[in-house]
């Protein structure tokens, strides 16, 4: 069996996938985290967008640093 790597398309509308750049909001309740410059897969088509399983165990870890301060809203930047 031979294992092809096919373009990934999206679930959703079987468009075309692509890697980029999002800003991903966080609402925790009592406090907003945004960070921006997140590495995500995004579909050209219709704009949904998928955050990389390593930039979202950043993500869940800066949450909860917003949360153990108390920030009210929290902006930063990812680098990649
Ligand atoms: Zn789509």
């Amino acid at each position: 069996m031979k294992n092809q790597k096919k373009p990934p398309k999206c679930p959703l509308c079987s468009g075309t996938l692509e890697k980029g750049k999002t800003t991903f909001t966080v609402d925790f309740g009592s406090g907003v985290v945004v960070i921006r410059n997140v590495s995500a897969t995004i579909c050209s088509q219709c704009g949904m967008e998928w955050i990389d399983d390593d930039v979202s165990g950043k993500v869940e870890k800066i949450v909860k640093d917003a949360k153990n301060k108390h920030s009210v809203v929290e902006v930063l930047s990812l680098s990649a």
